[in-house]
C-alpha cells in the first residue's frame, strides 16, 4: 500500500497557535494509522471554500463592503456543521483550521455531520443592531447555495448569538418560501431551539470528568477540582461538578483566580457574576493568579477559558491527576509529552467539549421531526452519547498505546477515512 512516508518528526515547538498544534497531532495520528497518501491529502484539504462580499448601507447612509467566509472541510459523514464567528481579524486560514477541527469533533461524538466553519470580517462592537442584522441577512442570502438543513448547518460562535441564528433562519426561510428551522442550531427556544443546549458543553465536561475519574479510581466525593474560566462552559461545569459532590476549590475569570480550601460556593459565584459581570469583589475565596490556579494541588483541572494556557513552560508544574479540556486548544502540542510523562490523564478538547455540538445535533433532529424533547430526555441522551464517545476514545488510546488526545484523533480520522473508502471517489 502506498502509505505516507513521514520525515523524522521535527521537534515540536510551542507555537502558541492552537490550529498548528491541531495539525501536528493530525499528522502523528495519520502516521500511526498508516493512512494512504491520497486519503491523507483528501483529509487535509477542505472540500469547499466560499468567500462572498457583503455590501451594506450603514446607518449613516454610506455603503461599506464586508467579507464573509464559509469553509466546508469535509462532508463524508453527512451535512457539515460548524459555527459562524464575527471578528475583525479572522482569516480564511483560521476558518479552514477550525472547520477541520469540527470534522474530527463530530466524528468522535458519533453524530452524522461533517465539519465546517464560517464568519464575517467585521467588528461587532462598532456596529449597530440594525447593521448587524443587515450583515447577517446579506451574508445568509449570499450563502443560500451553501447552507441548508441537508447540506450545511451553521451555529453560533464568537460574537454571534441566538438572535443572529434567528436572522439566518428567517432569511433562509424567506428565500425557500417555507419555515426551515433545521438550517441553523443555537436558535431561541421559541423558533425550534432545544432545551438543555445552553448547559450542554458544561454537562459534557461533567460526564467526561466522572468517566476519567472512574478510570483513575478517584472517588468524586473525596476529590477536588479547579476550574479556569467562569463563562458558559466554566460556570456550568463548576456548578454540575459541585452538585455531584466534587469539591471545587478554585475558579477564575479575567479578573483573576479565587481559592477556597473549604470549597467555592458555585451558586453564589454565578449569582454574583450575573449582577457584576466578573468575579471581582465576590468574596468567594482568596485571590490567586490564573497561573497559580493551574498549578494547584487538585485532582481535576478544567481549563475552560481560552487557548494556550498549559504550555511547555508550566506543564511540568501541573499537579492535577486529570485535565478535562472545556476550552478549545488550552494545551499546546509541546505540553502534551510532558503531561503524558507525568501520568496526567488529559481528556482532549475535541472529546471533552463536544457536548455542545451533540445537543446541536439533537436540535436539528427535533426540528426535522417537528417533535420536541423534554429536558430530561435531552440530558439522558447527551450523557449516553458522551459516555460512549469517552469509552471509544479511551479504548482507541489503549489499543495504540497513546494518549487520549492522539486516541481521539486516530478514532476521528479513521472513521472519516473508512467512510471515504467505502463511498469511493466519484469521478
Ligand atoms: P465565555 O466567553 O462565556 O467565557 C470565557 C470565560 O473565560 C470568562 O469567564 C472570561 O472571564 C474567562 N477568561 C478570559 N480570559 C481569561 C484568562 N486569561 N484567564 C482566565 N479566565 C479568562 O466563553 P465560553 O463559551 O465559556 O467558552 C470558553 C472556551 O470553551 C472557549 O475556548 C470556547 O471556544 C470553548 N467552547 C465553548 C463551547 C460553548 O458551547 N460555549 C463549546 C465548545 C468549546
Amino acid at each position: 500500500m502506498d502509505t505516507v512516508t513521514y520525515k523524522e518528526p521535527a521537534p515540536i515547538v510551542d507555537r502558541e497557535n492552537p490550529f498548528e498544534s491541531m495539525m501536528e497531532r493530525f499528522d502523528v495520528a495519520a502516521e500511526l494509522l498508516e493512512l494512504e497518501r491520497g486519503v491523507y491529502e483528501y483529509l487535509k484539504t477542505p472540500v469547499k471554500q466560499v468567500v462572498v462580499s457583503i455590501p451594506i448601507q450603514m446607518d449613516n447612509g454610506e455603503i461599506e463592503v464586508f467579507e464573509g467566509y464559509r469553509v466546508i472541510h469535509n462532508d463524508a459523514l453527512g451535512p457539515s456543521k460548524g459555527g459562524i464567528r464575527y471578528a475583525p481579524d479572522i482569516t480564511i486560514d483560521e476558518i479552514k483550521a477550525l472547520a477541520a477541527w469540527m470534522t474530527w469533533k463530530c466524528s468522535i461524538a458519533n453524530i452524522p455531520f461533517g465539519g465546517a466553519k464560517g464568519g464575517v470580517k467585521c467588528d461587532p462592537t462598532k456596529l449597530t443592531q440594525v447593521e448587524l442584522e443587515k450583515i447577517t441577512r446579506r451574508f445568509t442570502a449570499n450563502m443560500l447555495d451553501v447552507f441548508g438543513p441537508d447540506k450545511d448547518i451553521p451555529a453560533p460562535d464568537m460574537n454571534t448569538n441566538e438572535q443572529v441564528m434567528a436572522w439566518i433562519m428567517d432569511t433562509y426561510s424567506m428565500h425557500t418560501r417555507r419555515t426551515e428551522n433545521a438550517v441553523v442550531t443555537g436558535k431561541p427556544l421559541i423558533i425550534g431551539g432545544s432545551l438543555g443546549r445552553r448547559e450542554a458543553t458544561g454537562r459534557g465536561v461533567m460526564v467526561s470528568t466522572f468517566a476519567a475519574m472512574a478510570k483513575k479510581g478517584l472517588n468524586p466525593k473525596q476529590s477536588t477540582c479547579a476550574v479556569q474560566g467562569f463563562g458558559n462552559v466554566g460556570s456550568v461545569s463548576a456548578k454540575l461538578l459541585s452538585e455531584q459532590g466534587l469539591k471545587v476549590v478554585a475558579v477564575s475569570d479575567v479578573s483573576g483566580g479565587y481559592f477556597n480550601k473549604k470549597g467555592i460556593n458555585v451558586n453564589a459565584a454565578i449569582e454574583w457574576i450575573q449582577k457584576h459581570r466578573t468575579l471581582e469583589g465576590s468574596g468567594i475565596g482568596d485571590p490567586i493568579s490564573n497561573e497559580d490556579l493551574l498549578e494547584l494541588e487538585v485532582d481535576v483541572l478544567v481549563p475552560a477559558a481560552k487557548e494556550d494556557q498549559i504550555t511547555g513552560k508550566n506543564a511540568g508544574k501541573i499537579k492535577a491527576k486529570i485535565i478535562v479540556e472545556g476550552a478549545n486548544g488550552p494545551t499546546t502540542a509541546k505540553a502534551d509529552p510532558i503531561l503524558d510523562k507525568n501520568g496526567i490523564l488529559v481528556v482532549p478538547d475535541i472529546l471533552a467539549n463536544s457536548g455542545g455540538v451533540t445537543v446541536s445535533y439533537f436540535e436539528w433532529v427535533q426540528d426535522r421531526q417537528g417533535f420536541f424533547w423534554t429536558l430530561d430526555r435531552v440530558n439522558r441522551r447527551l450523557e449516553r452519547m458522551m459516555t460512549d464517545a469517552f469509552n471509544n476514545v479511551f479504548q482507541t488510546a489503549e489499543r495504540y498505546k497513546v494518549s487520549m488526545r492522539l486516541g481521539a484523533y486516530i478514532l476521528a480520522i479513521d472513521k472519516v477515512a473508512k467512510t471515504l473508502k467505502v463511498r469511493g471517489i466519484y469521478a
